[in-house]
């Protein structure tokens, strides 16, 4: 199949190499140069070169203003009708519904499948995909989807798999937060951040968190992940959003997002979501090491 793949950072980069791997012709593009070839696919000079002549054309970008504006810049005019835009990005429903407007005034449709499982299941082949979009549309792209993913989700019309997205994340953004407050309590009494990591592991407070991230990459004071803590900030305000413009009063999500805001302005750009628990340590005093 002809697929266009556009946006080749930490997820989109694996994602495209399997379609690749898989025998089809994948051209992708990035704004990093190098991206495309790095991973075995035909490097596309634009946005516009990617999604020429493609069957399926995948976006993986950072957010869906960014989507929005590739496809108004160059989508709208490059897909042909009949074609379908896969949004794999962490987005703002309300844009993905705005997107979609504007390549269905040209006959092109819409997916939203954000993924769950971070860089190595990227890597793997091992996401979870939730998806919003027509029941034609999904069975179209199942087969694609099952080259990357390990399960894939179809919870509702457009823009309800970005929805969806968000309210993984903002579940995981809390826990980063309120995991690192108790163990940080934890610490100042004397026990052991280690031993309090194997304890709720298999304990009611074990998270992804506790069993993907504590061990790997914040008790050994890595703090290497792939995913960036302005990504997870953007997800805990679509969350925030979401509620407020549903007439929701939620105070403790409200205070995350002030949480969130002020690690990322301190701590500036392009940092691990992971540096969130040394934030949280600066603030509070103490650290989670041995
Ligand atoms: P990333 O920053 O590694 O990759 C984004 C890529 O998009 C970059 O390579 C950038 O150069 C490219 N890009 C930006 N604007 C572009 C444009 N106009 N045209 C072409 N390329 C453009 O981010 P990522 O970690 O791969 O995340 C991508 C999306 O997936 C985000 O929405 C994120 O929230 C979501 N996500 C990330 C993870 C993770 O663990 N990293 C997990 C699940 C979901």
């Amino acid at each position: 199949m002809e697929i266009g793949f556009i946006g080749l950072g930490v997820m989109g980069g694996a994602m495209a190499g399997h379609l690749a791997a898989a025998g089809h012709r994948v051209r992708g593009f990035d704004l990093a140069p190098g991206a495309a070839e790095a991973r075995g696919l035909t490097a596309a000079a634009s946005a516009a070169e990617a999604a020429r002549g493609a069957e399926i054309v995948f976006t993986m970008l950072p957010h869906g203003g960014a989507v929005r504006a590739v496809v108004e810049e160059s989508l709208a005019e490059a897909t042909s009708p009949g074609a379908l835009l896969v949004d794999c990005s962490s987005a703002e429903p309300w844009l993905t519904l705005e997107t979609a407007a504007l390549l269905g005034a040209r006959g092109v449709g819409m997916v939203d499948a954000p993924v769950s499982g971070a860089g190595w299941g990227a890597e793997a082949a091992e996401l979870v995909f939730m998806c919003g979009g027509g029941a034609e549309d999904m069975a179209r792209i199942a087969p694609l989807l099952d080259l990357m993913g390990k399960q894939t989700f179809h919870v509702g019309p457009l823009g309800a798999g970005h929805a969806m997205k968000t309210i993984n994340n903002v579940i995981t953004a809390m826990a980063v937060v309120s995991t690192t407050e108790a163990m940080l309590i934890g610490k100042a009494y004397g026990l052991v951040p280690s031993v309090m990591a194997d304890v709720l592991n298999v304990s009611t407070g074990q998270s992804f968190w506790t069993t993907e991230r504590l061990h790997q990459d914040v008790l050994n004071r890595k703090f290497e992940d792939g995913f960036k803590l302005e990504l997870m900030l953007k997800d805990v305000r679509i969350a925030n959003r979401l509620g407020r413009d549903q007439g929701l009063d939620l105070p403790m999500l409200s205070l995350g997002e002030k949480l969130w805001e002020q690690a990322d302005r301190d701590l500036g750009p392009a940092r691990a979501v992971t540096e969130m628990v040394r934030w949280c340590e600066t603030r509070i005093g103490g650290e989670l090491r041995d």
